[in-house]
């Protein structure tokens, strides 16, 4: 069979037996592929801080016989370390939760240029940016587009009323349409807020090029709204666990460094609703 010559990048590394590595990756021309790297946990020279997390590579593997065996990587030149993702705690929660997104929402061998374009946009943005959780909202709204399932955040699915500063929204983790406040005045809906503002912010960050969204300003507040009405839309499209999330909460939620003007006290919270409470939601 021959040999596949592709870029990558690094979405997941777990070890296998003594010596080996298991590596996920996102590539150009085969989409999501998982290898097995002989000899990686030893070897001092042939793979050496190459098959680490959010590395971007030029790979070299030999396809499976079987339609659901593993890749067997060959070799691997690095085109993009990403250091930093692996040595800021922020920056690294952040990669690992936009990776484990990528793995979810992607198929074996079924490639998409676009979403390629958007890992690698994100892998840089996030070493660079000042703030990496925009960086993860922005990815992640611009993910669930390419997967097909965009939100649809101009007007309450229910009154058609287009948005408006005097209400507040919930995204319906059923249509990724959204409900407005009066709509749900029983308040039998209990779902993550969404302020106008932060709406808007979400808006504009759909109709940008990825190469634009740097431009975008998020707040602290706007941050964990986007972040917390996303996941709840895709747990409900996964139908599972987003484990990285806890983690993302834990360590990114509950950081020192926000956004000048709002503090610890005035962020919001949410509870999750009822079948998803097992997912622990730092108060930040
Ligand atoms: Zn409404």
């Amino acid at each position: 069979m021959n040999l596949l010559k592709t870029h990558g990048i690094v979405l997941r590394v777990a070890k296998y037996g003594e010596s080996d590595k298991l590596i996920t990756f996102y590539t150009t021309t085969a989409g999501r592929i998982t290898g097995i790297a002989k000899g990686a946990q030893k070897s001092k020279r042939r793979f050496v801080n190459k098959l680490e997390e959010f590395t971007h590579l030029h790979i070299y593997c030999q396809p499976p016989r079987a339609p659901q065996g593993l890749f067997f990587i060959s070799e691997a030149e690095l085109l993009a370390a990403h250091l930093s993702l692996r040595t800021d705690v922020h920056r690294y929660v952040s990669a690992a939760y936009i990776c484990d997104l990528f793995v979810r929402f992607t198929r074996d061998s079924d490639p998409d240029p676009q979403l390629y374009a958007l890992l690698k946009w994100a892998m840089t943005a996030l070493e660079q940016d000042k703030w990496p959780y925009r960086i993860v909202a922005l990815t992640h709204l611009h993910l669930l587009g390419i997967a097909g399932y965009r939100p649809e955040i101009n007007l309450c699915n229910h009154c058609r009323r287009p948005i408006t500063a005097t209400c507040s929204y919930m995204l319906l983790p059923g249509s990724g349409a959204l409900l407005c406040n009066l709509c749900n005045s029983s308040g039998s809906l209990s779902l993550p807020r969404l302020s106008i503002h932060t709406l808007r912010l979400l808006a504009t960050g759909q109709a940008l090029p990825f190469n634009r969204l740097h431009h975008l300003h998020f707040t602290r507040k706007a941050i964990i709204e986007s972040l917390s009405a996303l996941y709840v839309y895709s747990l409900h499209l996964l139908q599972q666990d987003i484990h990285s999330w806890r983690t993302l909460c834990s360590l990114g939620f509950a950081h020192d460094a926000a956004p000048p003007g709002l503090t610890k006290q005035n962020s919001p919270t949410f509870l999750p609703p009822s079948h998803h409470r097992d997912h622990t939601i730092s108060s930040p």
